[in-house]
């Protein structure tokens, strides 16, 4: 007994955290060396003071509410974190981890442990601003590109317009006419450019998100493509689908860009489109898988960067369609990517959080 005592001592003497034993009130009974090296006081300048006297006065009252609770649950132990003066005048931040030992014959005290996390709570602190600085700075861009893209809208009318006077009104020979209409069609064609533009800035996340079922972001995409579907002739078929973690709005307009390039980018084929989902970890993995024209190897990772078009250029678009699902689903925390074959089909698949209620698996609306 007397040499694992020993044993102790040595641990508490050498140990990198200072180590204290405090009666009932507070009072300080004892100190390890290294309350030294973490309060700048010798142990025995310490002896007899309250404990709570060097505490930060602001982290005053929780200290001592900590302790009492300290006293109240044998034998803890229980954790805080506090700023406390050193002898040099300077506070620095403190964890305390505390057991009563008070009704242990051999110890008869409040044993705590005390080290310095100064760093750690400036490091934590550092990263806060980094994050708040970052959300602040996505602000002004969205905003930024926002206000920009409105702003365009106005002078391009201008163009459109006037043009579309000047053809009415002023005999023209067929070059003329010619490149007037290209005018028109270049408007029209930035007009698109926009649109996408702002939809791609105003795709962060503003709302926390929440469970949100997939099977209502499809149904609604779907209503917002029954031109194309009903123009392409297109069968879409579903699997059930389940409740995960997002907006609905983000949801449906990734359904809506997925589904629509699935029917832009058809190929002689009856347009044939499956949606599926299948559970991977704390994710789903959805797929939406077509019978089109595929995308070859090569470009399979460059068509989610903005502007990138690979097809038929006479297909309507902006190659911004990808680039704004690849935003959402990320700001979700997932993945998106492409599996697919040339002249066989593709399967864009992206990953979501689930929503945690399995049961909640609906069957999907055909
Ligand atoms: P957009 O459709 O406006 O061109 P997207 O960003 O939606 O822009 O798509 C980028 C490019 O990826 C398209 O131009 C097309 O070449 C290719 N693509 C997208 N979806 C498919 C698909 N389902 N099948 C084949 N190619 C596709």
């Amino acid at each position: 007994m007397a040499a694992s005592f020993a044993g102790f001592q040595s641990l508490i003497e050498n140990s990198p955290d200072a180590i204290s034993l405090i009666d009932r009130r507070g009072e300080i009974l004892y100190g390890s060396a290294s309350t030294s090296k973490l309060f700048g006081y010798l142990p025995e300048e310490l002896i007899g003071r309250n404990c709570l006297d060097l505490v930060h006065p602001e982290d005053r009252y929780h200290s001592s509410c900590a302790l009492q609770q300290v006293l109240s649950k044998p034998p803890g132990p229980i954790q805080w974190e506090a700023r406390v003066l050193h002898k040099n005048n300077n506070y620095s931040w403190v964890e305390s981890t505390v057991s009563n030992f008070l009704l242990d014959s051999e110890v008869q005290a409040i044993v705590m442990h005390q080290r310095d996390v100064s760093e750690r709570r400036a490091a934590d602190g550092e990263k806060q601003q980094h994050a708040e600085e970052l959300v602040r700075s996505n602000l002004r861009l969205e905003e930024f590109a926002y206000t920009a893209a409105h702003d365009l809208r106005e002078p391009l009318r201008t163009i459109s317009i006037y043009t579309e006077m000047l053809i009415r009104i002023t005999p023209m020979n067929p070059d003329a006419k010619e490149m007037a209409g290209f005018i028109l069609d270049g408007a029209a064609r930035m007009s698109a450019l926009i649109t996408d533009l702002l939809s791609f800035a105003s795709t962060g996340l503003h709302e926390t998100p929440r469970p949100v079922r997939l099977q209502d972001a499809l149904a609604q995409a779907m209503r917002n493509l029954t031109p194309a579907i009903q123009e392409s002739g297109a069968r879409v078929t579903v699997d059930g689908l389940p409740l995960v973690v997002g907006d609905e709005i983000h949801l449906v307009r990734l359904f809506q860009n997925l589904i629509g390039n699935a029917i832009k980018y058809r190929s002689q084929d009856p347009v044939e489109i499956h949606v599926s989902a299948n559970r991977r970890g704390a994710a789903w993995v959805v797929g939406i898988k077509d019978n089109g024209i595929g995308i070859a190897p090569r470009d399979q990772s460059r068509v989610f960067k903005p502007f990138i078009r690979l097809a038929n250029r006479d297909l309507p678009g902006t190659g911004l369609g990808l680039a704004v699902c690849k935003k959402i689903v990320e700001d979700y925390g997932g993945e998106i990517w492409v599996e697919s074959k040339l002249g066989t089909g593709s399967t864009f698949c992206f990953t979501i959080q689930a929503a945690g209620q399995d049961r909640a698996l609906a069957q999907a609306a055909s």
